[in-house]
């Protein structure tokens, strides 16, 4: 059955909220909302492409969860608190199985981080989804990639390279990854879990910070250039996905680790005073330092690393 626009707007994206923030939500010519006094709105907005940021044939339920966690991954790299967003989306049909499903692992992901759907935009032509998010910070205290400084340590959260196996799994790649391994490396990849708790406690603490969406070695080289400084890595140290060094041997895990996108865990600086606060913090492991020489230095068993390539880019 055919389904007008603002049926389909009805039946998926319309659903009651009961936060006393949202004034006025889906329906109207505009969403309002009520900030706090005394928080600043952090802003970001992503888009999906498919057969660009998923696989074609990606499940409709995935592609709904990760159009939203990619964006909550930013305001996770921010420290802010995830409050309302909004979704534009453009379907070559109405078709409801795909409905369904995407409606499905969206609303999984919104309820998880309680973030409100306040609007959107439903449009037709090939499928592309943007997602665009707003969170908020108490004044001053969001996140930046400009404030690391030499002699910070640098840290990254949780492991690194998953997502990159399931991305080479799923465009076919043969490798003899055991089936456990495939399984999670696939949802690395399709169900990427933004690093929000990580984000708000890392507040006041951490001087920097990045969600790895295009490769370690490139998103980290972000902090260095906003914030003008350089860094050693010792690539011995990265924390590899669960099965990735057996899956595709050393060298080829490494280069996932450091510039396969897609994981979005974070990379954080935290000042050399301050580290003592984060020593055994779970899924939080120290890789290098910032120095002030410019440029990233990667080294492996006392051998300066070269990567083959930086990381990905849409140009
Ligand atoms: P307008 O024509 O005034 O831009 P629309 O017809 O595009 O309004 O949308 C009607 C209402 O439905 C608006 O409140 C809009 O924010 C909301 N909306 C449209 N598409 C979506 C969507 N995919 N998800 C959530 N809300 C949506
Ligand atoms: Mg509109």
């Amino acid at each position: 059955m055919a389904l007008h626009e603002f049926d389909l707007i009805r039946a998926y994206f319309d659903r009651s909220s009961s936060a006393d923030d949202v004034v006025l939500g889906v329906g109207d010519d505009a969403a309002i909302v009520q900030p706090a006094p005394g928080e600043q709105l952090v802003i970001s907005t992503d888009t999906l492409v498919a057969g660009r940021h998923f696989p074609l044939g990606t499940l409709p339920a995935d592609i709904g969860w990760k159009s939203l966690a990619v964006n909550l991954s930013d305001l996770a790299a921010m420290g802010a608190n995830p409050r309302w967003c909004l979704l534009a989306l453009t379907l070559p049909e109405a078709d409801e199985a795909f409905l369904g499903g995407f409606a499905e692992g969206f609303w999984q992901l919104a309820q998880q981080a309680g973030i409100v759907l306040i609007g959107g935009d439903t449009t037709r032509g090939p499928l592309s989804i943007t997602v665009t998010v707003i969170g908020s910070v108490p004044a001053g205290g969001a996140l930046r990639r400009d404030g690391a400084r030499v002699g910070d340590g640098i840290y990254v959260s949780h492991t690194l390279g998953g997502a990159g196996l399931g991305l080479a799994l799923a465009l076919g790649e043969p490798l003899s990854a055991p089936a456990s391994v495939r399984q999670a490396a696939l949802t690395a990849l399709n169900r990427p879990e933004p690093q929000l708790a990580l984000g708000l406690a890392l507040r006041g603490l951490a001087s920097s910070a990045i969600d790895i969406s295009d490769g370690l070695a490139q998103d980290l080289g972000h902090i260095l250039s906003r914030s003008n400084v350089g860094a050693k890595i010792d690539a011995g140290l990265l924390p590899l996905a669960p099965g990735l060094l057996d899956g595709c041997g050393g060298d080829r895990a490494r280069t996932l680790a450091l510039t396969a996108g897609d994981d979005y865990q974070l990379c954080v600086t935290i000042p050399r005073e301050r580290e003592a606060e984060v020593a055994g913090w779970p899924g939080l492991t120290r890789i290098g330092d910032i120095e002030s020489e410019p440029g990233l230095r990667i080294w492996q068993e006392g051998k300066r690393l070269l990567l083959p390539q930086a990381g990905f880019q849409h140009f």
